[in-house]
């Protein structure tokens, strides 16, 4: 049979056979035949490695698994067990509904986002928020473009492009993760970096200096997020940083990272300062996320004194950084709930998670073992689990949250394998590997019929 092309089905013979009509009519002529055309080449390397050729039906089969598999991928809601709130590579923020149905809106109907209703004319897209971004923080001006990375691109560019130097403490130039470093955006900013101090040390002396230096514009100074030096450590503060820069006539230029509108202590997180506090402290420009702590969509905010913000607007670059209207409208409506900070903790699911009780988690825990177990089979202990749920997204990095979750043994010992399994299922279940188990972190659970559904599901397959 070696090598026998010749009783391979053909394409037409696939799709005319019982399943291969069935391909047609649900996943439409072209993604089926393509599908086919597929699986036949697959057959066709295995006859010519020796393998006996597959019935129309088999071909019918794996074109099947094909269309199956395509249709799956993309971005796929999955269940975020892993005990980070703020997930980079799970999307970050999950968003308020007042946030998804206006950005529903905005994506149905035609928006006044350019258009000022008032007088009939041409309006301002940043129109929308900067009101509210100002009340919420205090400052003068305040503008939204993509994200965090593309506020603090576009405020130097502004400010120091074309060689213009910004002074930055060594222990400020940090990577935050894809590939976003604060020397290379400064680079691309068109600024010249004036690196000051040290990595531990750093003092309103070297600062000086540095804007002593010809050509030296603007000082940078930037929430370290993702990592903490401890010990032998002085840095100076905005305030008095503040003094520094606007002696030498340099605006100062203070990148939050994650930034938080209200006092997170109130919930029992240790507080960031919030923006607010940092625009009071002297920066000139504070930019922050929109998806990370503020618990909106992905965005980046710039605010501060009016005059640097309208230099800001005025750069061609905005354009291309700008946000669209279905961000815009959830990014408002997120804003808007600010507004009732006794009521935020009900509608933000971000701050919601985060200040979930420890006895609920601890309740959702212990009510899910048995049924978790009962759908994992004999061949998995199950058990409740005290484990540290984390921020996330470079937000209080050391600061952990006490949780509970499960840990899943398997009793033939790797973790690996369930681990692939639970992410194969309809709606992936992402836990972590710790201690030899794969612990499943309950606070982000909210929907726990759902993921009982999902693995009784997997284990009926
Ligand atoms: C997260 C972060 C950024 C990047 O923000 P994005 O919104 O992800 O682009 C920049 N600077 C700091 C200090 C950060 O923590």
């Amino acid at each position: 049979m070696q090598g026998d092309f010749r009783a391979l089905p053909s394409v037409d013979r696939v799709l005319r056979s019982g399943h291969g009509a069935d391909l047609a009519t649900r996943f439409g002529a072209t993604a089926a035949t393509r599908a086919v055309r597929a699986a036949l080449d697959e057959a066709r390397a295995a006859v010519a490695g020796g393998g006996a050729a597959p019935s129309p039906e088999q071909v019918a089969e794996a074109a099947l698994a094909r269309l199956r598999a395509d249709r799956a991928t993309g971005l796929r809601p999955v269940f975020n067990l892993t005990g980070t709130v703020l997930h980079t590579n799970l999307g970050r923020a999950l968003l308020a509904e007042a946030a998804i149905e206006a950005a529903t809106e905005a994506m149905r109907q035609a928006v006044a986002l350019e258009y000022d209703l008032d007088g009939g004319g041409r309006g301002e897209r940043d129109d929308h928020v900067r009101t509210l971004i100002c009340e919420l923080t205090g400052a003068e001006a305040a503008t939204v473009v993509n994200n965090n990375a593309a506020a603090v691109l576009l405020a130097l560019n502004s400010l120091a492009g074309g060689g213009g130097g910004a002074v930055i403490s060594r222990g400020e130039l940090i990577e935050i993760g894809g590939a976003f470093r604060m020397p290379d955006i400064m680079a691309r900013a068109g600024a010249r970096l004036i690196e000051v101090g040290t990595t531990n040390r750093t003092h309103p002396r070297d600062y000086q200096a540095g804007l002593a230096e010809p050509g030296a514009v603007l000082v940078l100074k930037v929430h370290p997020s993702n990592y903490r030096i401890e010990g032998f450590v002085t840095g100076v503060e905005v305030p008095a940083l503040a003094r520094l820069t606007s002696a030498a006539g340099a605006p100062l230029i203070h990148d939050l990272g994650s930034g938080t509108l209200v006092d997170l202590g109130q919930w029992g997180i240790r507080p960031e300062p919030t923006v607010r506090e940092a625009v009071s402290a002297g920066a000139d420009l504070v930019t922050f996320s929109g998806d990370k702590l503020l618990g909106g969509p992905q965005a980046g905010f710039i605010v501060g004194r009016r005059d640097l913000v309208e230099r800001i607007n005025r750069n061609p670059m905005k354009r291309a950084l700008r946000l669209d209207k279905m961000r815009l409208a959830a990014l408002e409506a997120t804003l808007r709930l600010y507004r009732e900070p006794e009521r935020l903790a009900d509608r933000l699911p971000t701050l919601r998670l985060l200040a979930r009780p420890l006895p609920e988690i601890r309740a959702l825990a212990e009510g899910l073992r048995g049924p978790v177990a009962a759908r994992l089979g004999v061949d998995v202990e199950v058990t409740v689990h005290s484990c540290d749920s984390q921020i996330g997204s470079g937000a209080m990095p050391l600061e952990t949250l006490p949780s509970f979750g499960l840990a899943l043994r398997p009793r033939d010992g790797s973790p690996d394998r369930l681990s692939l399994a639970l992410r194969q299922l309809a709606r992936p279940v992402i836990g972590r590997i710790a201690d030899g188990a794969l612990i499943l972190d309950l606070r982000c659970l909210e929907d726990p019929e759902g993921f009982l559904d999902t693995l009784a599901a997997g284990a009926a397959r």
